[in-house]
């Protein structure tokens, strides 16, 4: 499959007929490609060693079944994976998702960006990605417990500290990551970091749980500073209400932004006001501890609750889809740039589609893409891993003030590779860029491997 033509259509038309039906797949690797594959024509070395046929296809994908027994006393199969995608600088790493419509080409698509969100990290990390077409939703937290223990009993032998180290996703927070964890001890008889996203009594790391939406709001705040402006008085609309979206929603708060409209699967919330720190505290224990939904938020505050409808059409000066995949549509894209919104900054893993990320280009708003924007939560995720090898738990300053660095330095190599000869600054092409040359020139050195 190596192609004596390596243009765009050539390479994804091959893509397609190996991989048919993998639509989200396809779409990353689209993404990816259209600023990927000018580079390499331009430097013969990746393209003569095919390092972007090899980075498009997994090291390896396991699929398992999982069996577990409900309440009720039926025998209940879901289907795991992992996706082990690439492991040229560091051992597999990504999150589980549990979310019943999961199946291989959304993990393929996670792992695939996951190749390049690790390497903009700067730490030594690899991309896997894995999960369960299983619905939490519903479930007792026995139903839980049996799950996840079946789910790593399968799992197990192909992970480990220093192979593969997943983490947690939609509907894998802390309980689902203990679970895991409690059972992977108890089968190998072993305490290893094997995991993170673990509670702070058993190897987690400080911040981890806010990671990711904090690095959301780190990553907006450099592209604004890069171009003169800030996040202070600036209104904002968050999608999601889960962890990410919550804990970006923090964080713009404390820096001064205006977070009007949160939202979930059902609907989303309009708060015209901002949503204050006392309210948040209320909302975060709501879909942490009490496992509620954002319509009562709405009830308890006296807020109007805009079922099935998605935040888009809320007036922003900053966006930031932090829900699930294709959330967001060229609709939706024209509606944020017509009311003014200047950047975007993705918390979720491709929440845009590709003919919304045109009309963002088109209309110059800035745009953070998730394999760059939400890079802090595998970042800690990475320094958990730091953490359990030196056997110390940092405070959570030196952990903050680390998550900002790494910001920062996703940032600068955004910006190295980024610019248009327009002078705008397509903060795509250069994540794609500098993520794709740290993982491309190891796989130079190791030879046809
Ligand atoms: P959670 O499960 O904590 O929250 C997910 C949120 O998105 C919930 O509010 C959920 O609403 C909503 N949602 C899920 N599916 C849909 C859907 N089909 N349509 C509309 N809303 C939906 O997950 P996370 O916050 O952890 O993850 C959110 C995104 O961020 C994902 O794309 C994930 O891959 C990405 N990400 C997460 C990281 C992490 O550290 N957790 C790291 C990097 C990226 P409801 O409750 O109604 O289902």
């Amino acid at each position: 499959m190596m192609y004596d033509d390596l243009s765009l259509d050539n390479f994804m038309s091959g893509l397609k007929k190996r991989t048919p039906d993998e639509r989200e797949f396809h779409q990353a690797v689209q993404e990816v490609a259209q600023s990927v594959i000018p580079f390499i024509l331009d430097n013969p070395q990746y393209r003569d060693a095919g390092i972007f046929e090899r980075m498009t296809e997994p090291d390896r994908t396991i699929i398992f079944r999982v069996v577990w027994e409900d309440d009720a006393g039926n025998i209940r199969v879901n289907r795991g994976y992992r996706v082990q995608f690439n492991n040229s600088i560091g051992p597999y790493k990504g999150g589980l998702r549990f979310h019943p419509s999961v199946n291989l080409s959304i993990l393929k698509f996670l792992g695939f960006e996951q190749t390049f969100k690790n390497s903009l990290t700067t730490l030594p990390m690899g991309a896997g990605k894995g999960g369960a077409d299983f619905n939490p939703k519903g479930k007792s937290e026995r139903e839980i417990m049996r799950f996840c223990q079946s789910y790593m009993t399968a799992l197990y032998q192909h992970i480990g500290p220093h192979t593969d180290i997943p983490a947690g996703d939609i509907g894998v927070g802390g309980r689902e990551i203990s679970y895991l964890f409690g059972q992977y001890k108890r089968l190998t008889g072993r305490f290893d970091g094997v995991l993170t996203g673990k509670a702070l009594e058993f190897g987690g790391s400080l911040i981890r749980k806010e990671a990711t939406g904090y690095g959301a709001a780190y990553f907006m705040q450099e592209m604004l500073a890069h171009h003169n402006e800030g996040i202070e008085g600036k209104t904002c609309v968050i999608s999601g209400s889960g962890n990410v979206a919550l804990y970006c929603a923090e964080k713009i708060i404390h820096l001064g932004g205006k977070v009007v409209a949160l939202s979930d699967s059902r609907g989303f919330v309009h708060d015209p006001e901002g949503i204050d720190p006392d309210k948040l505290a209320w909302l975060v224990d709501l879909k942490t501890r009490r496992r509620g939904r954002l319509s009562e938020y709405a009830e308890n505050f006296g807020l109007e609750f805009h079922a099935d409808k998605k935040p888009w059409l809320v007036p922003c000066d900053l966006a930031f889809p932090c829900a699930t995949q294709n959330e967001l549509g060229a609709g939706d894209a024209n509606a944020l740039a017509q009311n003014g919104c200047i950047a975007v900054a993705e918390g979720a893993n491709m929440p845009t589609t590709l003919e919304a990320l045109r009309v963002f280009r088109d209309a110059k708003v800035l745009f953070g893409p998730g394999k760059a924007a939400n890079a802090g939560g595998v970042a800690v995720s990475g320094l958990e891993m730091t953490q359990n090898s030196m056997r110390l738990a940092w405070t959570a300053e030196e952990l903050e003030d680390r998550l900002q660095a790494i910001m920062k330095k996703i940032h600068r190599q955004c910006v190295r590779y980024g610019e248009d000869p327009s002078g705008y600054m397509n903060y795509v092409k250069g994540a794609n860029i500098a993520g794709f040359i740290k993982v491309a020139d190891a796989m130079l050195a190791y030879g046809v491997a």
